[in-house]
């Protein structure tokens, strides 16, 4: 086995003898390992429940406070954490310490008097298995992240956006106040894609996306709605906030002509908006067809504006029915 020093990470050491644990520490530190010892059971588990805790440790079966086999247990009970890597280290050789020392949590056992190079490659195999948790982990936030982001543009998708609005509207239901939803649609797209080709109608969405994002607040949520559509969610804003929001969002699209390999391209933008307000009481999906119905208004008014749902007591119910018929006519 090579002698180069690797950088190897953090790990725990807890054994209560002095000579054996001094032995332990030049040894880890000689194989590049940063180091940190504590020589009981309780300051163990503490070093080990901390939030930045080492992810390796190598723990005396035999401490005063806790025994080995106890910390892991306890550290076994900690779920919001990466994993915890332990080897126990102890006197006692029989078959049944093993079994039960494994029973309680620990990775890997290692009978002392032990052989160095043997608790080098042990311990090698532990950041295997730590390593191989890391990408696991990587993957999964990556699939968690394809499956709630739109691929074109990067910002929220559709379901995504919808679980938010739904969200949003129980909240309300619950706490009172008002809440508000914005459909923001940019006006001719198809003849951007008609006259640039797809992929500068691709750029202009992208850039879209990124505009509308950065007019709202940090506590609004955009998504990408459908093709050319962007929904936006806005807490705690009344209908008159609403359309001011969406005034801005409309005029940042408006703007300033957006750069692509074609050149600059104007594109504005119509937008309707809903509101509900304390005791209201119809669903996110009645609020987006409310929405929906104010942005046909807003298109049919001459695009490049945003036009506002009529939400108020059960005329809202109303107009949100009549408003379902209109749409479902349309399409
Ligand atoms: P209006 O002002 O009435 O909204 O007209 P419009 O042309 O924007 O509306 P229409 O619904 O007729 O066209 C939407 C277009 O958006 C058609 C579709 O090809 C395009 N589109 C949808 N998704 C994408 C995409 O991901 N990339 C590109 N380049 N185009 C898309
Ligand atoms: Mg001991
Ligand atoms: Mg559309
Ligand atoms: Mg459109």
């Amino acid at each position: 086995m090579s002698e180069e020093i690797i950088s190897h990470g953090r790990i725990l050491i807890a054994e209560d003898d002095p000579i054996s644990r001094r032995m332990l520490q030049s040894f880890l530190a000689k194989w590049g390992y940063e180091v940190e010892v504590v020589a009981d059971g309780v300051e163990a588990l503490a070093a080990l429940e901390q939030p930045n805790a080492p992810q390796l440790a190598v723990l005396d079966w035999m401490m005063p406070g806790l025994e080995g086999p106890q910390v892991c247990q306890r550290v076994r009970r900690l779920t919001d954490r990466p994993y915890t890597y332990i080897l126990l280290l102890t006197a006692r050789g029989q078959k049944d310490d093993l079994l039960r020392g494994l029973a309680s949590g620990a990775d890997d056992y290692l009978t002392k008097p032990f052989d160095s190079q043997e608790l080098r490659a042990r311990l090698r195999v532990g950041e295997r298995i730590l390593e191989l948790e890391r990408n696991l982990i990587v993957a999964r936030e990556e699939l968690r992240f394809r499956a709630t982001h739109d691929v074109l543009t990067g910002i929220p998708n559709r379901a995504s956006v919808l679980e938010a609005t739904q969200r949003e509207c129980s909240r309300q239901a619950r706490e009172g106040g008002a809440f508000s939803v914005i459909i923001l649609d940019l006006d001719h797209f198809k003849s951007i894609n008609d006259t640039y080709g797809h992929l500068c109608g691709d750029q202009v969405l992208r850039e879209a996306a990124h505009r509308v994002t950065a007019s709202v607040r940090t506590y609004d949520s955009v998504g990408r709605y459908g093709g050319e559509e962007f929904l936006v969610v806005a807490p705690t804003t009344d209908g008159q906030g609403a359309l001011a929001l969406a005034e801005r969002v409309r005029q940042a699209i408006e703007e300033s002509p957006i750069e692509t390999e074609a050149g600059p391209i104007r594109v504005t933008a119509s937008c309707g908006v809903a509101s509900k307000i304390d005791a209201e009481t119809f669903s996110s999906s009645a609020l987006l067809k409310l929405a929906d119905e104010a942005l046909y208004r807003a298109k049919a008014l001459g695009r490049n504006r945003s036009e506002s749902a009529a939400t108020s007591g059960v005329r809202a119910v109303e107009v949100g029915a009549a408003g379902i018929e209109r749409v479902s006519a349309k399409s």
